[in-house]
């Protein structure tokens, strides 16, 4: 571990002249976290937190929000950026500000910085199951959905909103639909999966891309090992004297897109955070872009089938796949 952490840069927000730190720390995990490591995050310097009414861990984040600020470990609540994701049974116009209420009495705060549809769906209020039953899945009302949306923003709820897992038509199918255009739109991104496409269609639209899972979620149940056993990784780590977790977070970095990454374990915290005194170097930039082969880590068919909203894994990612 090296020594001092060089400070996380901010990335500008569309709509409002906010900024968003170009990392932060992903709260997802089975069983659900309790608040010990996210106190241990503020303590390491994290200011970002990406939560979900889906991950149960906006309770113990309050609960480490409100210890850190008893501690002294941060003066005010506004210099962190919260992020919570309305879940598909919510996703439905009457229950959007409902369920916005909730998330910000779980985490006991007055608004989030940042508020994501959590995926371009709707599941049937009340179902809960994960993944959801395919009868239960439907089409979400983008109109009646993000004007709920929009009108969390204007009250003053959530300073900003955006959405994840869209495509680039379904984001077109939204701004043509929105007044407020989403902020962000939080996808899968890795070395493995570097969404060029979106990536592009984002910057031209000023949609800031946000990257989950950029370790590709190994050691998690719903994860791969293929971007920790990159081979292109490990030689380019390795020839740095880095991890092959701190070049991944670089690499996402270095293309603009805020990086959310979950580890409970304060030394790959800290780790993690150390990637912003270096630089890959245009030919390690190429070898990322070219060498390694692509796939994603959540195709999703578990969300697929014939008779369903969406037919198949081409269909769900509108051919980006
Ligand atoms: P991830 O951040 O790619 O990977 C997490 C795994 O990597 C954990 O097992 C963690 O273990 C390990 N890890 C972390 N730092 C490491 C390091 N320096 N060296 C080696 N291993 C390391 O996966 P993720 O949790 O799926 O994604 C991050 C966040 O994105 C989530 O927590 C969630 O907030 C969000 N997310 C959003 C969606 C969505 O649909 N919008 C989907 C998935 C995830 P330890 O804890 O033991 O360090």
């Amino acid at each position: 571990m090296a020594g001092l952490i060089a400070a996380v840069p901010e990335f500008p927000l569309s709509h409002g002249g906010r900024k968003i730190p170009a990392i932060g720390m992903g709260t997802a995990s089975s069983p659900p976290a309790e608040k010990q490591p996210f106190l241990e995050a503020i303590e390491c310097g994290y200011r970002h937190f990406d939560t979900a009414s889906l991950y149960r861990s906006e309770q113990p984040l309050g609960e480490a929000i409100t210890e850190a600020l008893s501690l002294g470990l941060i003066k005010s609540r506004d210099e962190l950026f919260i992020t919570s994701k309305l879940w598909c049974t919510e996703a439905h116009p009457h229950l959007v500000l409902p369920s916005l209420q909730k998330t910000l009495s779980n985490l006991k705060l007055e608004y989030l910085d940042l508020y994501l549809v959590h995926w371009p769906m709707s599941v049937t209020p009340g179902k809960h199951a994960y993944p959801p039953k395919q009868e239960d899945i439907m089409k979400l009302d983008y109109k009646g959905v993000w004007a709920s949306m929009e009108e969390c923003h204007k009250l003053g709820l959530a300073k900003s909103i955006g959405v994840s897992n869209f495509t680039c038509k379904k984001l077109a199918d939204l701004l043509l639909v929105a007044t407020i255009p989403p902020s962000v739109n939080q996808v899968e991104m890795s070395p493995v999966w570097q969404q060029k496409k979106l990536r592009d269609y984002c910057k031209a639209e000023n949609i800031l891309l946000e990257a989950f899972s950029p370790l590709g979620a190994h050691g998690s149940p719903w994860g791969k090992k293929n971007v920790v056993e990159s081979k292109v990784i490990e030689e380019i780590a390795e020839a740095r004297g880095k991890t092959i977790a701190q070049v991944c977070l670089r690499w996402i970095y270095e293309q603009g897109v805020v990086v959310v990454v979950k580890s409970f374990n304060k030394e790959r915290m800290k780790e993690n955070l150390n990637i912003f005194d270096w630089a890959l170097s245009e030919e390690e930039l190429k070898k990322i872009a070219e060498d390694i082969p692509q796939g994603r880590i959540f195709p999703g068919e578990s969300i697929c089938s014939e008779t369903g909203l969406f037919k198949s894994i081409n269909d769900l990612w509108d051919g980006e796949i």
